[in-house]
């Protein structure tokens, strides 16, 4: 899977003869090439596009990267080089960059370098990756999937006495294992009064009775991220925990429900958030309801109380509110829907009902 076609359409909408990605999430989405490291150029031009790195990635690259001209990067002729070669070679006047990621060094660098000129073009991925397409969704569910898979699993390990830490290894783990390139972030596991923490880092507090443990966590399959959180209870929930937890799960139904292409991102979110604060708990929930999710765990558009602009038909975002009450315990539930015209997709499969354990 690679989007230079879909860079290149764009470009004239953007001003710009030519396309610099240097940031990994935006080089991962134009060439579907996953690497370890921080190397690598994509430059798209209206002819051609190239995919530049060393020596160390080389080998994978050109066999990985269609689509494009992938070629050699060496000390005696660097990116630079390159660089220059194919902007005379499709006489590029003005190239895009990343305004966003890329370092003042690096523009310096550059600008002093490249027989071009440089113009901010950050917006041009931002709004194309907003919106995926068949094959993304495809990745994105398949991450989820894994995600599930884990989590059915993962129940059976959740008892009195075993800690975060050891419930947080064991799901990396069991994502790993059923398919998961890596995770998409580090699994946030909170018990009991950590649970207040919307992101807790995991310790070795051992999980009690009476307690809810809180697990969000995902993985990346195919270059793309999945993002869940599931809050259950151990031995027993007292009523007001049933309660929090009955208001987070209607105020997740209440966003999904307000969900749908052309509405605003602020308006999914006040919707749960009015649920919330009906409830009595308002002052609790102190996040945004949710966040894009692709090539990176947290992109645009996000349903938070400050995004006032429309939700595009094909946008992924996270549904996640949540009540953290300081000192007592915290819930939380997400899922990822996909925006579609007059509604939206919850891609989830794993119940939502407050299962207690034993
Ligand atoms: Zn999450
Ligand atoms: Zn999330």
């Amino acid at each position: 899977m690679n989007h230079f076609a879909a860079i290149r359409d764009r470009l004239d909408a953007c001003g710009v003869d030519a396309m610099l990605l240097t940031h990994a999430a935006n080089r991962l989405y134009a060439s579907g090439f996953r690497t370890p490291g921080t190397d690598g150029v994509a430059f798209v031009t209206r002819e051609r596009a190239y995919y530049w790195t060393d020596a160390r990635y080389i080998e994978a690259a050109a066999e990985q990267v269609a689509d494009a001209a992938v070629e050699l990067a060496t000390p005696e002729r660097g990116y630079a080089a390159l660089l220059n070669g194919a902007i005379e070679r499709h006489g590029v006047r003005t190239v895009g960059f990343e305004d966003e990621y890329m370092t003042v060094a690096e523009l310096e660098r550059y600008r002093s370098r490249i027989r071009a000129e440089f113009r901010p073009a950050t917006a041009l991925l931002t709004a194309l990756r907003a919106v995926k397409d068949a094959e993304e969704l495809e990745a994105l569910v398949g991450a989820q999937r894994i995600a599930e898979r884990a989590l059915a699993e993962i129940y059976n390990d959740i008892r009195v006495g075993v800690t975060e830490k050891e419930l947080a290894a064991k799901l990396t783990y069991l994502m790993l294992r059923y398919g998961a390139e890596d995770t998409s972030f580090d699994p946030i596991v909170a018990s009991g009064a950590n649970g207040s923490r919307p992101h807790a880092v995991p310790t070795d507090k051992p999980i009690a009775a009476g307690e809810f443990v809180t697990m969000d966590f995902g993985c990346v399959y195919r270059g793309y991220c999945s993002d869940m959180t599931r809050t259950v209870a151990v031995g027993h929930a007292s009523e007001e925990m049933e309660r929090v937890y009955r208001t987070v799960l209607d105020a997740q139904r209440a966003g999904i429900a307000a969900a749908r292409a052309g509405v605003s991102g602020s308006a999914v979110h006040n919707a749960a958030a009015k649920v919330i604060a009906d409830a009595g708990y308002g002052e609790y929930f102190t996040h945004a309801f949710g966040h894009g999710v692709g090539v990176e765990i947290h992109e645009a558009p996000r349903a938070s109380a400050s995004w006032s602009e429309p939700l595009p038909a094909g946008a992924v975002v996270s549904a996640e509110p949540g009540v953290y009450i300081p000192g007592r315990f915290g819930v939380r539930i997400e899922d990822v829907i996909v925006i579609k015209e007059g509604g939206c997709e919850d891609i989830h499969r794993a119940p939502k009902e407050l299962l207690i354990l034993p």
